[in-house]
């Protein structure tokens, strides 16, 4: 294939366009799409990065029954009899599909009308549950529909742009670097940041408002309060258009500046601040993400905030209203098919006789589900206790990613029959499948997905599908066939497309608001062309970008709902046994569970391995020094983490990210830790929130190895691998250290025979170091010593596979070769691995902006997701210098 291909980035709910470039040499290259409305060319560290992900090495690619390679026949034919089966001992609720935001809008439209018209049950969810199931239900509340108002145009034109419980400047970056563009064309424009955490994006807030976690209720009910007794108060809109506004008042009575600054843990002047910034400004976008979803009282978290836009009346204009930024590349796309088990399909509702009587007759069903199915941590519970007999997963990895995740892999463990669509053979949760099905992945298939903006765009396929991979909604359709089922015959996603727009105007009126009837009848050459658009489209209407202008909501009366949102604690409390709450997310170069990113080397440079940021008072209290190892426990599970000490973390507070699997590290999925309380009205697990304690690992030695073949780590206390250039590092740890260092260096690095290998050895004080050259060239090396080891990983890494003189061999034994020159220090930019030396280096020679930097360096001016870390570090060097 040559020529460049338009196409969608796979991980965040941005939706970036891509153009995608195969070469001769079987590279891909990758570039922003100048003409994608989304990102106007721009793409983050982990889009520009794509190309680097698409090797074959951990790839399934082909059927596997019983661990046995079979054909797909025997596969498809295996799954829809154990389907069959459960459900003719046990009925329809016997059986369930998990799947996921990755999964594009087709294969999602399948699996929803296999499962709901066909099998007739509801039990199909979604990992997209974990992630912004209870802005859904907020929305549902408010609007009476799952609907996102705004545009991302909003956030440019706003006077004022409140981000709470959202770091998009790691989560959303394409999205946060249009912000920052804004705001620098407009430097009036205010950016106030609620996080317990200061992040990447709090560096560009005006105000930053360290909240206490679970304070955010209390926030927008004293917000409300304020506005309702200043005047703000919108009588002709909220009179007009809502009802419910005593209510809300009412839960919200009581929280004035001083209660909310009490419960929030944040000064009665920060709160004023705030609450008079947002009196004062007419238009401002309030974004949530993640830190206002993933907790007990998500929905009502979204519902307060939507109140205060409400009282404003400051919804469905241009420059402000509620904002719900997804994390995932398809959770809206999900959404609009019915992904989520208390939905039906098309924003219709499973426990409305009408809608059901709607889909039914389009689909020609013959057992559409009555009620809603079990949302995912209920769903992997009936696993567990057996009322689940047959569970098929698609396009996600829930031993890994699910809350008390090790519950999870026994649930998995005892049930009757798994099926696992995948695109990599070996998951945490592969290794559960009865049957695993070769999937095709990104940049081999072909499909829709739908960006937070509502933003449809394709994704299109520009390599051929490797092995006997094939997309997920034809491995559905042919086990529907198999199981007796009609209506699943299409020739491709462009028929599956246009059926689901015809089902979006089915008996629509304008009543519901996902309406894409203007693309029910897209011919195939239309689809291949079709551009990014905004959902509605309804026939014979041209395009509409934002919902509630009108005053027009979807509730029977037309009205949007006031809320009432009393405050409550969140589920889990500490207690002297768990005396920290433990906040997970994202970093900035990684998604989800790292199979794809994972194998960028310039991604995994940023962090390579999994870790725990600590405030320095409680690392101080716990005796834990920057680097130690850590064993952090919950009453779910524990993980043993590298210890980050940052002044960014509020005291009582921990935060570790989520990525890392058994793949990639010894003991460090973090959801292990977390408690599986959820949202009582959305069913969103409570991923902010967990109590835990935190205690040094009582280390003998710590190891830093690199490698041109992957090492032998598994059986050590701590290790956490990482690709780097031309091979793999690693970083490693145990309680005790083996006796025979040769033996374990041999077992680590497997030198080959004729290797020469040079060592340095200081019995006493625990310190060994060695070098392994074959064929003339560097091949591995392994450092250990009793405290965390110091070495230039930057430049050890460098000299692997490079011909080192005599001199150069001692200095690399001597762990001399990297001096501040040499070492770029830990990445910051990774389009252009520069790293924190080589920035700090240009600022004490005379760069003092980021365009100065970005000039001297080129750090900061591809993808832009570093620049607010080059600033921080221009301005820890400026203060350095004054101090
Ligand atoms: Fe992809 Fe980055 Fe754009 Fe998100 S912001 S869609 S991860 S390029």
């Amino acid at each position: 294939m040559t020529g460049a291909t338009r196409t969608t980035c796979p991980y965040c709910g941005v939706g970036c366009g891509v153009l995608a470039t195969p070469g001769a040499d079987g590279r891909v290259a990758i570039k922003g799409d100048p003409d994608h409305p989304a990102n106007f060319g721009r793409l983050c560290s982990k889009g520009s990065a794509l190309g680097e992900t698409l090797s074959l090495d951990d790839r399934l690619l082909h059927p596997r029954v019983v661990g046995e390679r079979a054909t797909w026949d025997r596969a498809l034919d295996h799954v829809a009899r154990a389907f069959t089966d459960a459900i003719r001992d046990h009925g329809p609720d016997s059986v369930a599909f998990y799947v996921s935001g990755q999964l594009l809008t087709e294969d999602y439209y399948v699996a929803n009308k296999l499962m709901k018209g066909f099998i007739g049950s509801g039990n199909i969810d979604t990992n997209s549950r974990l992630c912004m199931a209870s802005s859904v239900a907020g929305h549902k509340r408010a609007f009476g529909s799952d609907t996102v108002p705004g545009t991302y145009e909003d956030l440019e034109t706003a006077d004022l742009v409140v981000l709470t419980g959202s770091n998009l400047a790691w989560c959303h970056p394409v999205l946060f670097q249009r912000l920052a563009a804004a705001k620098a064309a407009r430097p009036g424009m205010r950016i106030v940041t609620i996080d317990p955490r200061r992040t990447a994006t709090s560096e560009l807030a005006d105000l930053h408002l360290g909240i206490a976690p679970g304070g955010d209720v209390a926030l927008f009910n004293g917000l409300l309060l304020h506005l309702a007794a200043g005047s703000r108060l919108d009588e002709g809109f909220v009179a007009r258009h809502t009802s419910g506004l005593a209510g809300a008042l009412g839960a919200a009575a009581g929280f004035d500046i001083r209660t909310a600054a009490r419960v929030t843990g944040l000064s009665p002047a920060e709160v004023e601040r705030f609450f008079n910034l947002f009196a004062a400004t007419e238009r401002v976008v309030t974004v949530y993400s993640q830190g206002v979803n993933q907790s007990s009282a998500g929905t009502d978290k979204v519902n307060a905030i939507i109140n205060c836009h409400l009282l404003t009346g400051r919804i469905g204009r241009p420059g402000m209203g509620p904002f719900s930024v997804t994390g995932q590349p398809n959770a809206m796309g999900g959404r609009e098919v019915g992904g989520l088990a208390n939905q039906l399909a098309a924003h219709m509702e499973l426990d409305n006789p009408g809608h059901r009587a709607l889909v039914r007759d389009f689909w020609n069903a013959p057992r559409i589900a009555d009620k809603p199915g079990l949302k995912a941590v209920d769903l992997f519970e009936a696993v567990h206790d057996g009322r689940i007999k047959a569970l098929w997963i698609m396009a996600t990895n829930p031993a890994a990613s699910l809350p008390d995740a090790d519950r999870v892999v026994a649930a998995l463990a005892r049930c009757p029959f798994v099926v696992v669509s995948d695109v990599v053979r070996d998951t945490d949760t592969t290794r559960h499948a009865h049957v695993l099905l070769p999937s095709t992945a990104w940049g081999e298939k072909d499909g829709t997905v739908t960006n937070s903006e509502r933003r449809i765009s394709r994704q299109r396929a520009f390599l051929p599908p490797p092995g006997e991979a094939r997309a997920d909604w034809w491995q559905m359709a042919e086990v529907a066939r198999r199981m007796g089922f009609s209506g699943f015959d299409w020739d491709g996603p462009a028929e599956i497309f246009r059926e689901h727009a015809a089902l979006s105007a089915h008996g629509n009126d304008g009543c519901r608001d996902f309406d894409i009837g203007a693309h029910a009848e897209i011919d195939a050459a239309g689809y291949e062309g079709l551009a990014p658009f905004h959902w509605p489209r309804p026939a014979g209407q041209g395009p509409r970008q934002r919902f509630f202008g009108d005053g027009k909501f979807h509730h029977p009366d037309g009205k949007a709902r006031f809320v009432a949102t009393p405050w409550r604690p969140a589920r889990g409390q500490t207690s002297a046994a768990r005396p920290l709450i433990l906040n997970t997310g994202r970093v900035r170069d990684q998604w989800h569970t790292m199979t794809r990113t994972g194998k960028a080397a310039r991604l995994t440079s940023h962090y390579a391995e999994p870790f725990v940021e600590v405030n320095p008072a409680d690392a101080r209290a716990l005796g834990l020094a920057a680097a130690d190892l850590a064993l952090i426990e919950s009453d779910r599970g524990g993980a043993l983490l590298r210890v980050l000490v940052t002044e960014r973390q509020r005291p009582g507070a921990v935060f570790a990210p989520i990525h890392w699997t058994g793949q990639q590290a010894a003991r460090a999925r973090v959801d292990a830790l977390i408690a599986p309380h959820v949202d009582p009205v959305s069913g969103q697990p409570e991923s902010k929130f967990t109590p835990v304690s935190l205690r040094r690992f009582q280390a003998a030695w710590y190891g830093f190895a690199v490698s041109r073949r992957r090492l032998a780590v598994s059986g050590l206390d701590y290790w956490a691998l990482a690709p780097v250039d031309g091979g793999y590092r690693a970083e490693l740890g145990g309680a005790d250290a083996p006796g025979d260092w040769p033996a374990a260096m041999a077992a680590l690095l497997d030198p080959a025979e004729e290797a020469e290998v040079l060592a340095y050895r200081d019995v006493a004080r625990g310190v060994y170091r060695f070098a392994v050259y074959e064929a003339g060239v560097l091949s591995a090396a392994l450092f250990v010593a009793p405290e965390p080891v110091e070495i230039a990983r930057g430049w050890l890494i460098g000299q692997l596979g490079r011909a080192l003189d005599g001199a150069e061999r001692l200095r690399l034994l001597a762990g001399r070769g990297g001096d501040a020159a040499a070492d770029p220090g830990a990445l910051v930019c990774s389009c252009f691995s520069v790293g924190v030396n080589q920035i700090t280096a240009a600022v004490k020679a005379g760069a003092q902006s980021i365009d100065a930097i970005g000039s001297c360096l080129k750090a900061g001016t591809n993808c832009g997701s570093c620049r607010m870390e080059i600033g921080r570090l221009i301005d820890a060097c400026s203060t350095a210098k004054a101090g």
